[in-house]
């Protein structure tokens, strides 16, 4: 078959299986199978690949086409214009993230010290930790995580993009194995937010492939927010920065849990208009 006739066949399969975006991802698993960019492919249509290229390729279409998320058949996905490994063991970073990232960034520009420490609470791919490594300088991040599986990843990307010497890890139930040797400017977290009721009617992608332990935030979706709200006030600096993404409806529950010991509580919408990231300082 011709890489026309390849992504023809394998966007038909992507289109039965109801799959979003067929020709999109068809052409993404085409390029990861040849290791080719977009280009390529539109201006050699009539080339055959060799038999394995091409069973590769349509076991991999197969696999998407049973809901495998796009992320995990390419093992990357670009997170802050950085591209990030991913593999089932961690969530795949969204865009949603983003804003989060940026508000920490913005503040950590603003306060311009000459070191600044960061602990990213949970950092499944490490996406958190190395975005901030890499628009921040001179700041030191220090990435927790309960999964050693996840912490490998997050490894891994340090690594890949050049942050091990900024990025340090602690395999950690949220802040048992933090020492309190150090006070951090900055504690961020995306925690597993989504309430445990809620996690069967997800889209088959995500209940079905990413990992439950960072999607379950506990009956009310609000565990890990009140965990980490607790704890947080003996490891920031006084008047440090304590940063959440936070899922659909919790915003207003999260600030309320963070008022007795946080001031300067901002909110930030998302794209959708959805309440999405909330932020304050250490009283
Ligand atoms: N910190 C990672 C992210 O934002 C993992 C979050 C999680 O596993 N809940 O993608």
């Amino acid at each position: 078959m011709t890489i026309k006739e390849l992504l023809r066949k394998g966007s038909q399969i992507l289109k039965d299986a109801r799959i979003e975006s067929p020709v999109r991802d068809a052409g993404v698993i085409l390029c990861h199978v040849l290791n080719c960019g977009r280009l390529y492919l539109y201006t050699h249509e009539d080339n055959v690949p060799d038999e394995t290229y091409i069973k590769t390729y349509i076991n991999l279409i197969q696999e998407r086409a049973s809901g495998k998320p796009l992320q995990y058949i390419t093992g990357v996905n670009e997170f802050m214009s950085l591209p990030i490994l991913v593999t089932p063991d961690v969530l795949i970073p969204r865009p949603e993230t983003e804003i989060l990232v940026e508000k920490v960034i913005a503040y950590l520009k603003k306060i311009n010290e000459p070191k600044t420490n960061i602990l990213d609470m949970g950092t499944g791919s490490g996406c958190i930790a190395v975005s901030i490594a890499r628009y921040v300088e001179n700041c030191f991040v220090t990435a927790v995580d309960i999964s050693s599986d996840a912490l490998s990843i997050a490894y891994f990307n340090a690594m890949d993009l050049g942050f091990t010497d900024r990025i340090s890890f602690i395999k950690s139930n949220l802040f048992e194995k933090v020492e309190k040797t150090q006070y951090f400017d900055v504690i961020v977290s995306n925690p597993p937010y989504i309430p445990s009721c809620e996690i069967e009617s997800l889209q088959r992608e995500v209940r079905d492939y990413e990992p439950e332990i960072a999607l379950d935030g506990g009956a009310d979706g609000l565990f890990y927010y009140k965990r980490i709200i607790d704890e947080s006030p003996k490891f920031l600096k006084p008047g440090g920065m304590l940063a959440f993404e936070v899922g659909i409806n919790e915003a207003l529950a999260v600030v309320d849990f963070m008022k007795k010991m946080f001031c300067n509580i901002e909110i930030e919408k998302d794209l959708a208009g959805i309440d999405r990231v909330v932020s304050g300082f250490l009283r």
